[in-house]
């Protein structure tokens, strides 16, 4: 697709979807071109998976690229952790007390502050990154006391599934997890879930926050 071709659909998704959900979009494989382009279509967050490949598309970026949120959506190596802060505007994929503390560290030798949520493995694959359900509490009180870090949501990726109906009930117990955690820290506010394929599902199980690919970009290269 052409810039034009991926503005409009941005425009058009922008649109469909409501008002109370923010639209991140992700831009793994994406050239800075692309990625501009949703911008120009009316995108305020931008989500990659890699710090370096991020890092390069910010210096290419077309367009300022502190006129948008750069979110990180893969999962972060802590000795990537000092970079990912440098490239970075939140970490959505804080999924171990390691992590935490040195993020925590890195931070505070910057002398900033930074949103970061916790990424859940809901579906307790062998094989994904995130933090099992039961253990969300102990991290979220151990960032809820990192001076330089401010919980502000939760993050999941569902499992892979053939029809997004089937997600349902892991989203349902996503959003029962973020509505807990929202009740013992109210600086929690963002409930990150869904894809191209399952936003519609993930936003009527409570996702006030998706991450699209495939549906602002096309397919990827
Ligand atoms: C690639 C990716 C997305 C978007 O995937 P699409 O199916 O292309 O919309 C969302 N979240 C994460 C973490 C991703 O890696």
């Amino acid at each position: 697709m052409n810039a034009s071709e991926i503005a409009e659909r941005t425009k058009r998704v922008l649109a469909e979807v409501p008002s109370h959900v923010t639209v991140v979009a992700a831009v793994k494989t994406r050239t800075p071109e692309e990625a501009a382009a949703a911008v120009e279509g009316g995108i305020r967050h931008l989500g990659h998976n890699y710090v370096q490949e991020a890092a390069a598309m910010k210096e290419h970026f077309p367009i300022d690229p502190a006129s948008v949120q750069w979110h990180m959506i893969g999962h972060l190596q802590r000795n990537k952790a000092k970079k990912a802060l440098k490239v970075f505007d939140v970490i959505q994929t804080v999924d171990s007390h390691p992590l935490l503390d040195v993020l925590e560290r890195e931070c505070a030798k910057a002398e900033r502050t930074i949103p970061v949520f916790i990424e859940v493995n809901i579906a307790e694959e062998q094989t994904k990154s995130g933090i099992l359900p039961e253990d969300v509490p102990s991290l979220a009180e151990r960032t809820a006391k990192a001076p330089h870090l401010r919980l502000e949501g939760l993050m999941t990726m569902g499992p892979p599934v053939n029809d997004p109906e089937e997600l349902r009930p892991f989203f349902r117990k996503a959003a029962e997890i973020f509505e807990r955690l929202r009740e013992r820290h109210p600086s929690v506010k963002w409930l990150s879930m869904g894809m191209s394929d399952s936003y519609r599902v993930a936003i009527e199980e409570g996702a006030n926050m998706i991450r699209l690919g495939t549906t602002l970009f096309g397919r990827r290269r």
